[in-house]
């Protein structure tokens, strides 16, 4: 039988695999590598709501049109709702 001598993605370590397309050197490794996709997800979810918030504070402190500000306080209130709402234990 054919095997691969592959690097595991998540540990780094060498490892043989019957497959040329295996990614990680067992289901530890899988499994650690999965939580750690999920977690980048959430740290890349927040700080695109953050910069979000940060623009939108911005905006408000550049602008004396009244209106302008008024929709700018409902973007903020509803920037604070979706973190609320995705963070329940955030908020
Ligand atoms: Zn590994």
């Amino acid at each position: 039988m054919t095997t691969y001598s592959l690097v595991c993605d998540s540990c780094g370590r060498n490892f043989d695999a019957a497959r040329p397309d295996a990614v990680t050197c067992g289901p530890t490794c899988r499994q650690r590598r999965y939580r750690e996709g999920l977690a980048a997800n959430v740290v890349k979810a927040a700080t695109e709501l953050l910069h979000r918030q940060t623009r939108t504070v911005i905006a408000f402190t550049s602008t004396d049109d009244d209106l302008e500000r008024a929709r700018l306080r409902r973007e903020l209130d509803a920037i604070a709702a979706e973190a609320a709402d995705r963070w329940p234990a955030a908020a």
